[in-house]
């Protein structure tokens, strides 16, 4: 494994905010290993990850806020003191009419805490759902303003347009600054990764990938979803077509992992 130089060593992230809201115990980000990240299917709508960009200067005055050289996939490295039992579901892609709202039923009625990762042109149209999501104790990710899978192949101007317009027009909307951003298809580059941490913000990837988006069908979705072990940072979706499989997947795993001992938190 290669080690990283001088500047892509500067990672750490020193996040006072950063906790786990069901937790209630605000953590440092400890710097992730570099052979920490295990192998996972190709990111959503992308045969591969496009190759490492060149690295540029974040250019960081004080250092409070440094960019992580790769996204976060565990809980553990976000939060190494959660409770070893704990897993996060983290829902993307909305907020939609139809499906958010059954989302939040849900995890209503089984007192499920997640991460809702948003994409600001769909905020702009549904503002009352973002102060739904985040009335009911949910926490609330940057997902961009358009949801460009090719976000790391924008010019510098629009992936901080996408980055940055999108964390404003969510804090405005939710009354809450996003601390977290997750690519569109988990696309990532340098320049992506320093322009989220620029506006304060740590990289969510996902180590559970059901592909509910593809609608595999329900017992596919909970398959994997069951897959999950505790730290597992899991990935499913309330927009971009049809959920209705990832919602009738969930009524299943999510009592099925609380059986086995796992305990859901937000990041
Ligand atoms: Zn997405």
């Amino acid at each position: 494994m290669r080690r990283p130089n001088r500047r892509q060593a500067l990672l750490a992230v020193t996040v006072a905010g950063a906790g786990l809201a069901a937790g209630g115990v605000p953590e440092l980000l400890r710097m992730l290993r570099p052979d920490a990240r295990p192998k996972k299917p190709a990111p959503r709508g992308h045969p591969a990850r496009p190759g490492p960009a060149p690295r540029r200067d974040p250019g960081y005055a004080h250092g409070s806020l440094r960019a992580l050289r790769r996204p976060v996939h565990s809980l553990h490295d976000l939060t190494p003191a959660a409770p070893p039992n704990a897993v996060a579901l983290t829902v993307d892609d909305g907020p939609h009419p139809r499906w958010t709202p059954m989302m939040l039923d849900l995890l209503a009625e089984h007192q499920v805490p997640a991460t809702f990762s948003l994409i600001a042109e769909e905020v702009a149209q549904y503002p009352k759902l973002v102060e739904r999501i985040v009335a009911a104790g949910h926490q609330v990710c940057d997902h961009t303003v358009t949801h460009p899978l090719n976000l790391p192949g924008l010019g510098a101007a629009q992936i901080k347009e996408e980055i940055g317009g999108a964390h404003d027009r969510i804090a405005q909307a939710s009354g809450v600054a996003p601390r977290y951003f997750r690519a569109p298809g988990g696309n990532w580059s340098a320049q992506v990764m320093d322009t989220a941490a620029e506006h304060g913000m740590i990289c969510i990837d996902w180590e559970i990938d059901p592909r509910d988006w593809a609608r595999p069908g329900t017992s596919s979705i909970t398959r994997s979803m069951l897959d999950s072990k505790p730290g597992a940072i899991i990935l499913c979706h309330d927009g971009g077509g049809d959920r209705s499989e990832t919602i009738q997947a969930l009524r299943t795993v999510i009592p099925a992992l609380k059986q086995r001992g796992l305990a859901f938190v937000a990041l």
